[in-house]
């Protein structure tokens, strides 16, 4: 998937007509993978993910019609969300939060969607409190099953769903995963069907003021796919803003691109 003597069919954006261009061509797609499933396309959002892009480029972006952007990491994330204050964006942090960088987080994001333990959202909540705001999150599971990704295991998400109640200003809204990289469709595809039965499965018996809505899933390679099998979020990041030089083992532990 990213091999780099692979050529990428992402194209740079640079300018407003770019960024149209780029964002109209994956809200078609969308619309198409939806379709193909008898879906809503409506019940579909993208969520951009803007790591790596410069603030300049972002402001572009955001002329270009972008309000909210997802990062991976939490001082690049915090760092854009301060100098592009004026634009009024949303930051959505969607990478593996250490408890020492809570703080942040509950200071700047409108959404968190990789929580994945009791320490991190007992952490998330009390700095939460502490700046009065509320926190929507997603619950990452690793469906992959591959032991270096982060998330929980399937079969641990009900127990932990019950054990978040205490935390009141975390407004659980769904689950969210990476599907294994693989250029194996069916193996990924399998990974977005474990989240959404995972999430058919505990949908009725969650504890009052947990939802579980959401299931962000499928990025700029394969969410198409993700749409196919249920995803109401997709993060896609190099098809609206072109290929990214840094490689995804900076994000993730031991991608295959790192080996
Ligand atoms: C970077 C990233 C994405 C988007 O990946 P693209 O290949 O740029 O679409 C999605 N989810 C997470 C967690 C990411 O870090």
């Amino acid at each position: 998937m990213s091999t780099p003597e692979v050529p990428t069919p992402y194209v740079t954006a640079t300018t407003v007509s770019d960024f149209q261009a780029n964002i109209s061509a994956v809200r078609e797609r969308i619309a198409a993978a939806a379709r193909s499933v008898d879906r809503d396309p409506a019940e579909v959002s993208l969520l951009p993910v803007s790591k790596t892009v410069s603030e300049e480029r972002i402001r572009t972006a955001v002329a270009a019609g972008l309000t909210r952007l997802g990062e991976n990491k939490v001082q690049e994330a915090e760092r854009k969300a301060t100098n592009l204050a004026d634009l009024g964006v949303e930051w959505v942090v969607i990478g593996h939060l250490q408890r020492n960088k809570a703080k942040d987080v509950a200071r700047f994001a409108t959404e968190f969607q990789a929580l994945d333990s009791l320490r991190l959202a007992e952490t998330l909540d009390r700095r939460l409190q502490l700046e009065g705001r509320g926190l929507d999150v997603l619950v990452q599971v690793n469906t992959s099953a591959e032991p270096q990704k982060y998330g929980l295991a399937p079969e641990e998400v009900a127990d932990f769903l019950n054990k978040l109640t205490p935390y009141q200003s975390l407004r659980v809204k769904g689950l969210m995963t990476l599907a294994e990289f693989t250029s194996d469709t069916e193996r990924v595809r399998e990974c977005f069907i474990t989240l959404r039965t995972l999430r058919d499965q505990l949908r009725d018996n969650v504890p009052a003021g947990i939802e579980l809505s959401e299931l962000s899933m499928g990025m700029s390679g394969d969410y198409e796919l993700a749409i196919q099998e249920g995803a109401t979020i997709v993060r896609v990041g190099q098809a609206i803003f072109g290929p990214r030089s840094t490689p995804d083992s900076f994000y993730w532990p031991d991608s295959p691109s790192s080996s």
